[in-house]
């Protein structure tokens, strides 16, 4: 069913504990955790505690909970202090766009000069 936790997904682990995390903030709906192998010097991953594969399932099932996937990446980028030289939030949705955990994620990066348009 719908964001329902899965038994084989890494970010379903971290949500329950069974795989740690360097998590930065925590709200009833939603964690954000440091990627674990950042490609900025900040890179903080935000996803829903339930399971969705990518962002378009997420937003189509539970558009509230998008919603605060997405407060959330903003909350992370003024506790990292990224909003006065600007910041990234990315979705990477299907593998052919570099999706490597499908359980939706939203990337927040910043921390450095962010290129335009992105590889
Ligand atoms: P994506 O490639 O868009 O699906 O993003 C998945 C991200 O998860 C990548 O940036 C990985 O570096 C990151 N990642 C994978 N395993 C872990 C982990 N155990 N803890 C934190 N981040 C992870
Ligand atoms: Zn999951």
């Amino acid at each position: 069913m719908a964001g329902e936790p899965q038994a084989d997904c890494l970010f379903c682990k971290i949500v329950t504990g069974d795989v740690p995390a360097t998590i930065v903030r925590e709200t009833d709906t939603t964690v954000a955790f440091r990627d674990i192998n950042p490609q900025a010097p900040t890179h903080v991953l935000v996803i829903p505690r339930a399971h969705y594969p990518d962002a378009a399932a997420l937003a189509a099932a539970a558009p509230e909970l998008a919603a605060d996937v997405l407060r959330e990446a903003g909350e992370v980028a003024v506790d990292e202090k990224l909003e006065a030289h600007g910041y990234r939030v990315v979705f990477n949705t299907g593998s052919g766009a570099g999706q490597t955990v499908f359980h939706a994620h939203a990337h927040v990066l910043g921390g450095r000069g962010l290129q335009w348009p992105p590889g």
